[in-house]
């Protein structure tokens, strides 16, 4: 595989450099930074609104819809120059990444007009509400009821883990209107306005001191069936579609790991003198971070041909997993003492890791994946897709 730019995205990579030198702000800031967050989500809607007033907003979206019309090669061109300036991964990422996408594949065309160019330019946010406190692994046991009355749906239940809920003026939702069928067939997906009367957002604080996430609980909240997206009880695809592009972003996501960094602050507190375990450990953070960037490209390479990656989007989330662990606990290590301190870079990002095992599919799913689809491994007992929902046994 050729790593060089070819011509063509050597004069795109130019174009977003010329673009980022004369408009990338320098103060940014991210959900680890340690920064007040609610600055921080003020300055990711100032850069998307600014992106999208110069057509950067949306990449890959087809220009008809105010994108760039791009493929993913250039979009990761893109996150790496934006990276190298500290500006890459949006808050926002849930509406341009994943609402967006999954609103021009299955929207209609009132939808399309309505929701993205608001979306787009950071007029409205969106969130995700989809996991559950019984529905995360196997998102399609959740139980949120939508009953359909007259125009409306009724909904009630709860989610959670939602990130941004908070700053949201709408979330994407799936829930179950039809108990009757097996798990998957009846699930439909929703356009929800957060200001609907019923909803209830509430934070929950994790061990990095921030609130990130929320619980969110509906009761009976009413969206009008003109809110639905793709058939009745037919949202499992369209669910799909929107979890595909949230693995896809996750690819980009080891450009969080600043190794340059990483690696000074080990020289730094060392003395100027690492030991062998530290060098050691240091050369295998390198060397698992250009895996990955291996792996990420392979993965692109892929999507460039039209051709959808499954087994190697795991295998990069078990990387990247793995990889973020690894290199916190060795700031921790050369840190000493200092790592109790707070607040502190090194620190949030330790306390942050965690996550890495669990968003957009845990360790322990993708190797389930990995064992079927690369060793060849019988599936797991899924018995529990052909009985009806209100058949499954519940704890
Ligand atoms: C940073 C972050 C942001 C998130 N943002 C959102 C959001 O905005 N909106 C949203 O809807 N959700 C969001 N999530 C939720 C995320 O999608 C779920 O946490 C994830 O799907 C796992 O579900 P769970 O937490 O319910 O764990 P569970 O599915 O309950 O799993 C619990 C444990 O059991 C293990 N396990 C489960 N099934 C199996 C199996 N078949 N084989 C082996 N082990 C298994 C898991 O690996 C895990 O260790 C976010 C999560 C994180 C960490």
């Amino acid at each position: 595989m050729d790593f060089q730019d070819s011509p063509s995205e050597a004069a795109f990579r130019a174009e977003a450099v010329a673009f980022l030198d004369a408009h990338a702000p320098t103060e940014f800031g991210s959900y680890t930074s340690g920064d007040d967050q609610e600055l921080v989500f003020r300055r990711h809607v100032a850069w998307q609104q600014e992106l999208a007033r110069h057509g950067w907003g949306a990449l890959t979206w087809p220009e008809a819809f105010g994108g760039r019309g791009k493929g993913p090669i250039e979009q990761i061109i893109w996150n790496e120059e934006q990276n190298r300036r500290g500006v890459g991964h949006s808050m926002l990422q849930v509406g341009i990444g994943m609402v967006g996408p999954t609103l021009i594949a299955h929207g209609t065309e009132a939808q399309q007009q309505r929701y993205l160019s608001p979306l787009l330019h950071a007029e409205e946010v969106w969130c995700q509400l989809f996991s559950e406190p019984g529905a995360g692994s196997d998102l399609a046991s959740l139980a949120t009821r939508a009953v359909r009355d007259d125009d409306d749906w009724v909904v009630n239940g709860q989610k959670t883990w939602c990130s941004g809920a908070q700053h949201a003026e709408f979330g994407i939702l799936i829930a179950r209107t039809d108990p009757s069928v097996p798990k998957h067939q009846g699930i439909t997906y929703f356009l929800l306005d957060m200001g609907t009367p019923g909803i209830e957002v509430r934070p929950l604080v994790e061990m990095t001191g921030e609130a990130h996430f929320n619980e969110v609980f509906l009761n009976d909240v009413r969206i009008p069936d003109s809110a639905r997206i793709g058939p009745r009880h037919g949202g499992w695809a369209v669910t799909q579609t929107t979890l595909m592009n949230e693995r896809m972003a996750m690819g980009g996501l080891s450009n969080l790991l600043h190794f340059d960094e990483l690696k000074a602050l080990v020289i730094e507190k060392a003395g100027g003198h690492p030991g062998a375990l530290q060098r050691d450990e240091l050369a295998r953070v390198y060397t698992d971070l250009r895996c990955l960037e291996l792996l990420n490209a392979r993965v692109v390479s892929k999507l460039g041909r039209g051709v959808i990656p499954t087994a190697e989007s795991s295998v990069m989330k078990l990387a990247l997993a793995r990889l973020m662990t690894r290199a916190n606990e060795l700031a921790m290590q050369a840190l000493g003492p200092e790592a109790l301190l707070r607040p502190g870079y090194w620190q949030n990002e330790f306390l942050f890791a965690p996550a890495f095992h669990i968003a957009g599919g845990t360790s322990e799913v993708q190797k389930n994946v990995c064992a079927e689809r690369v060793l060849g491994l019988p599936r797991e007992d899924s018995r529990d897709r052909e009985l009806p929902f209100d058949e499954l046994p519940r704890s």
